[in-house]
């Protein structure tokens, strides 16, 4: 029973670049129909993780198994699995249906047929009117869903997302996004979602790998990486967080090792806060940032520690927090999350 291994699983997945290890023995294993992300910063491995599995490059170590078959010599186009590459890579003298048929047309399908099909993934994303159009009369998003359609036509069993939104501006990327999700969940197949993005990782993904130097620094649910990172890498690039090293724990938390604390924890008052397991702490408004939706207070503490409150926008909000304020800074002490006593280079607490 082939749908019930798992869509990917990578074992020891391994690529080295002369004397960069872009991939190091990555271990994952990916269901069928999951909406997967792979998040991280550039230069973390997330391409190469994606056209090793692609098959556009060869594994240094390591293999890669596709719904239970070992895929990991074979070559690209013997693979159920299919690419949207961040550029579209569409044929500019082509028009739209041609584009999105031409991966049935190198199948050796009929016109006929192939007309049907690449009209249905055109409806699929809402195109269903350009089909006529060449791509330079698009706009990007609608080439971004030709590119979509293109991928979707030949019915691959998994298909592989390389920052595919990364063109578009911010209105039209949060648009693509719930489209997305939609088209994923239509079609029922698994998408391998690459991204630099947290934001957008955390709005699409069931689960998400987030990459720090060719290997997964955790593996979770949106939620569970929010919520429970567990190392100042994780903690500090999906979302934002107030980190707190092991010296400033022990005298602010009473707590060893490393923590943190989500800004939309924190609560900026003059008084303080009662209440069991409240933490207290004085410090001085550095700088106050109305966002509309919220403010973003940056907080000096006494003893030196510089951290960022999030406060919504509601009705009773004190909006008089000003540069140079008194404040005292309080969280409660279930929303500290220990990160363990590993130290990072490169991330100040
Ligand atoms: P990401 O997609 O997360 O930004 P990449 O997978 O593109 O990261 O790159 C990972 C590392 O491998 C980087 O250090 C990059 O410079 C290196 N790399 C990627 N492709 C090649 C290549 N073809 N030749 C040499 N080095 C490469
Ligand atoms: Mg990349």
């Amino acid at each position: 029973m082939t749908d019930q291994q798992p869509a990917i699983r990578l074992t020891g997945l391994t690529k080295e670049f002369g004397a960069v290890t872009a991939v190091d023995h990555v271990d994952l294993e990916i269901a069928a129909g999951e909406f997967f992300s792979m998040l991280g910063p550039s230069g973390s491995g997330k391409t190469t993780v994606l056209r090793l599995i692609a098959g556009f490059e060869q594994p240094t170590d390591g293999t890669i198994e596709l719904f239970g078959q070992d895929v990991t010599k074979r070559a690209p186009f013997d693979r159920d699995v299919n690419t949207v590459f961040q550029d579209y890579a569409l044929f500019p003298h082509m028009n739209v249906i041609d584009n999105v048929a031409y991966g049935l047309r190198v199948r050796g399908i009929g016109r006929k047929e192939r007309n049907e099909r690449a009209a249905r993934a055109l409806a699929s994303v809402r195109l269903e009117q350009l089909a006529g159009r060449k791509p330079s009369q698009l706009s990007g998003g609608q080439r971004q869903r030709v590119a979509l359609a293109r991928a979707t036509v030949v019915e691959p069993k998994v298909l592989l997302l390389d920052e595919p939104l990364g063109a578009l501006d911010l209105k039209l990327r949060e648009q693509m996004q719930v489209e997305l999700k939609e088209i994923q969940r239509d079609l029922g197949i698994t998408f391998i979602f690459v991204t630099h993005d947290q934001e957008e990782a955390l709005t699409l993904s069931d689960r998400i790998a987030v990459f720090n130097n060719g290997r997964i620094e955790q593996l979770g649910t949106p939620d569970e990486l929010y919520e429970r990172p567990t190392s100042r890498f994780v903690a500090d690039f999906v979302g934002t967080s107030n980190l707190f090293d092991h010296e400033r724990s022990v005298a602010l938390l009473g707590r060893a090792g490393h923590h943190s604390v989500r800004p939309e924890k924190m609560t900026v008052t003059h008084d303080g806060l009662d209440g069991d397991g409240v933490v207290n702490v004085h410090g001085t408004v550095v700088e106050a940032i109305y966002l509309g939706s919220g403010v973003r207070l940056v907080v000096d503490l006494d003893d030196g520690t510089r951290v960022t409150v999030l406060e919504q926008n509601v009705r009773g909000r004190a909006h008089d927090d000003e540069r140079g304020d008194r404040v005292v800074v309080s969280w409660h002490d279930d929303d500290v999350v220990p990160l363990g006593t590993e130290v990072l280079p490169g991330i100040s607490g």
